[in-house]
């Protein structure tokens, strides 16, 4: 088990990609969020998962609970904006009637799983359901009104012409269905970030049983940690059955080193953050969650 002070706690880390063309053709990366959950679901390992699916507006993200391959497909993709994907979580268990119960989202999310497995508040069943968790990469996110600011004024693409959005290179990337490439200067984006997200200590979920992002790959592939018992079985199991290409981490570049180093960025900035809201006032502060 390597202990890393910024990528957490994890067995090994590879880069990796799917080897199912379908899943591949609308992937963000190497398709791994997908096809995890696909091939948990054909095992058994869950009967649904909670994913961000296709919401009422142009890439507005609605959280689901998928019971079938298809619609875990749907999910495809990122989505640059707040899908709350923990509110399905109890219900999930509910009137969805699962057992073993999925759970695909950013780093704030698998930390909302955890914290609620550990100390369920009103929360009843829920700590003994979770069965497998892959948690995405994440450096920030935006306010549904933020994503569409930034599109459609910033990079001047309507959102219904949108393919994917990619953020990459110091760039805010929009691609659009007829092939047209627009980007935005990341520096421009910044003051439409969800604000809570200056506060977030953690870049690869570290949390999750599994975690996946683009960082460190090359396009087409992803960066996957596999962290715990349950994550090390289902991949293990999925590698054998030949679902994934894999290739050493350090075989691959630009790798670690440059995951590493935003990993640290990212939290040395929000610690910092974090650490003013102590002194925020006069002769009184802001609450701190971590304290
Ligand atoms: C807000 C955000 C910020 C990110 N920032 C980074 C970053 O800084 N560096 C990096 O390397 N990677 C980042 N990622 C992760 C990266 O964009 C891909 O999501 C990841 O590599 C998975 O790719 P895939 O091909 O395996 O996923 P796919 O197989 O395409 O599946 C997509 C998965 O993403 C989930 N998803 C999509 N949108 C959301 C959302 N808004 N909230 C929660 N879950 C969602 C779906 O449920 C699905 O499981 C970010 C993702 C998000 C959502
Ligand atoms: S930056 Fe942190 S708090 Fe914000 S969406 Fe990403 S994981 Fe959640």
């Amino acid at each position: 088990m390597i202990e890393d002070p910024y990528l957490g706690k994890y067995v090994t880390c590879v880069s990796a990609r799917s080897t199912d063309k379908e899943i591949l053709k609308k992937a963000q990366d190497g398709g791994i969020a997908t096809t995890l959950m696909v091939y948990a679901l054909e095992e058994g390992i869950i009967d649904g998962t909670i994913v961000a699916g296709e919401g009422d507006k142009p890439w507005q993200p609605k959280p689901e609970v998928a019971m079938t391959r298809e619609d875990i497909l749907k999910a495809r993709g990122t989505r640059y904006s707040i899908s709350p994907q923990i509110s399905w979580l109890k219900e999930a268990t509910r009137s969805f009637g699962l057992d073993k119960v999925g759970i695909t989202g950013v780093c704030c999310q698998m930390q909302a799983v955890r914290k609620a497995q550990l100390y369920p508040i009103n929360m009843r069943d829920v700590p003994g359901k979770v069965a497998f968790t892959v948690g995405l990469f994440c450096m920030e996110n935006f306010p549904y009104k933020s994503m569409q600011s930034i599109v459609e004024d910033h990079a001047a693409q309507s959102l219904g012409s949108v393919k994917k959005m990619e953020i990459t290179k110091g760039k805010f990337w929009v691609y659009t269905e007829r092939g047209n490439v627009a980007t935005v200067p990341l520096k421009e984006t910044h003051k439409y970030e969800q604000p809570g997200c200056h506060v977030c200590l953690d870049y690869v979920s570290n949390l999750a049983d599994i975690s996946t992002g683009s960082v460190g790959s090359p396009d087409g592939w992803s960066t996957v940690f596999i962290r715990t018992k349950v994550g090390n079985e289902i991949w293990s199991k999925a590698v054998a059955a030949g679902l994934f290409e894999t290739k050493p981490i350090e075989e691959v570049k630009p790798g670690l080193d440059l995951l590493r180093k935003l990993a640290k960025e990212k939290i040395d900035k929000n610690q910092k953050t974090v650490e003013e809201r102590k002194t925020f006032g006069v002769n009184k502060g802001l609450r701190n969650p971590y304290a």
